[in-house]
């Protein structure tokens, strides 16, 4: 791992975009590129009157990554929650771009599990996860939380899991900083952590100092997991190797209901819970479940499942291909803008309409 972060790390320091803080170069630097960023980023700074000037420090490091890596697809970080309304002339569009939705309106939340509508265990569905995001109030996101915040950070985190000993989801917490590489490389095979080693995150500032302050609080018996320090200060996980997708959201509604009663998760009334990528926002929730479909042509896949609003991802997760010989990961597109039961409804209704049409291909069919 050390000598390719390295090669990244390299890569990434020396194209540098970001030194220039001319708005005329950086919009220069995006032309071509597809991101939100590079979309919606002209319009933004022509509302937000930086036309002739430097760009400040705090917005350069919000669309660092983007600039970094134009092939992102949103290309912004929040380095905190209130850039998304500081730079909301540039938030705003990208988030409904995103989420296809109106930020004026209302965020609502619902975890009520008596309003899933799925069996108890969902046929050919190999593994079910169901995880969520959150940030505390007052302290910086990923991209900008210093060396020593990050100290803090961790310890009110774990704290607050600790607190956790006479409940369900009593478990225990690890250092990333000391726990052996074997056990670390157990972990990410088992899908429970994952190496620091996409560029987006690296060049948005994610992985500066890694691995201190980090760590996975992880259950014995497996189930459940709470990542600290990760993309966002909590990723709040439940998984299982079955199908049996209500049980495993239900477990993590209860374990972040806890949490949430110990913890001042940062929240805006519009947006949801706050993010450090957009994309996120709202219930910062992914349901995904693992389902083979080798018969599928992958194409015609990948559309079927974005118009039944899922998004198609390989069996290791965001930057791993998908391929027909492996398991897929399903999982809900959007997560702003419904609540948490409709989008695991609505994953449901995706992955059964997927086996069935999947069913009905030829045996000797393509792939
Ligand atoms: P996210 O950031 O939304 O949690 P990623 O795509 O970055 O998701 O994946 C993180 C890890 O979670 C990867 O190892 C991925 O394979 C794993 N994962 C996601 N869904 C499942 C699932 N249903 N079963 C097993 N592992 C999963
Ligand atoms: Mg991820």
């Amino acid at each position: 791992m050390m000598s390719n972060d390295a090669a990244v790390h390299d890569a990434v320091e020396s194209a540098s975009p970001a030194a220039s803080s001319d708005p005329e170069h950086i919009l220069a630097a995006l032309a071509g590129s597809h991101s939100l960023l590079a979309r919606h980023l002209a319009a933004a700074l022509a509302e937000l009157d930086m036309q002739p000037t430097a760009l400040p420090q705090r917005l350069l490091d919000t669309i660092r990554s983007g600039l970094l890596c134009p092939d992102s697809t949103v290309g912004i970080y929040a380095i905190d929650a209130a850039c998304y309304g500081e730079y909301a002339p540039l938030f705003n569009p990208v988030i409904q771009d995103c989420h296809r939705i109106d930020v004026s309106e209302r965020w609502r939340a619902d975890t009520d599990v008596a309003k899933l509508a799925l069996p108890a265990v969902i046929p050919g569905v190999r593994s079910s996860r169901v995880r969520c995001a959150r940030n505390l109030q007052g302290f910086p996101f990923g991209p900008a939380i210093s060396a020593v915040q990050r100290k803090v950070l961790e310890a009110t985190i774990v704290r607050a899991l600790r607190s956790l000993s006479g409940t369900p989801f009593a478990a225990t917490y690890y250092s990333l900083e000391t726990m052996p590489r074997t056990r670390y490389r157990a972990l990410v095979r088992a899908h429970w952590l994952s190496e620091p080693n996409d560029r987006y995150l690296l060049s948005a500032g994610f992985y500066r100092d890694y691995p201190a302050g980090r760590g996975i609080y992880l259950s014995a018996h497996g189930g459940f997991a709470v990542l600290v320090n990760d993309e966002d200060a909590l990723r709040i996980i439940a998984m299982q190797p079955d199908g049996r997708l209500g049980e495993v959201a239900e477990r993590l509604f209860a374990l972040e209901h806890l949490l949430s009663e110990r913890l001042d998760f940062a929240r805006d009334e519009h947006l949801g819970y706050l993010t450090s990528c957009p994309s996120n926002l709202g219930t910062a929730m992914r349901a995904s479940v693992h389902l083979r479909l080798p018969r599928f042509p992958i194409d015609q896949l990948k559309d079927t499942a974005h118009s039944l609003g899922l998004q198609v991802r390989g069996q290791y997760g965001e930057h791993d291909p998908p391929d027909p010989a492996r398991p897929y990961d399903f999982s809900n597109r959007q997560r702003l803008g419904a609540t948490e039961v409709d989008l695991i409804n609505q994953l449901y209704r995706g992955i059964r309409r997927l086996y069935d049409l999947h069913g009905a291909l030829p045996s000797d069919g393509p792939g």
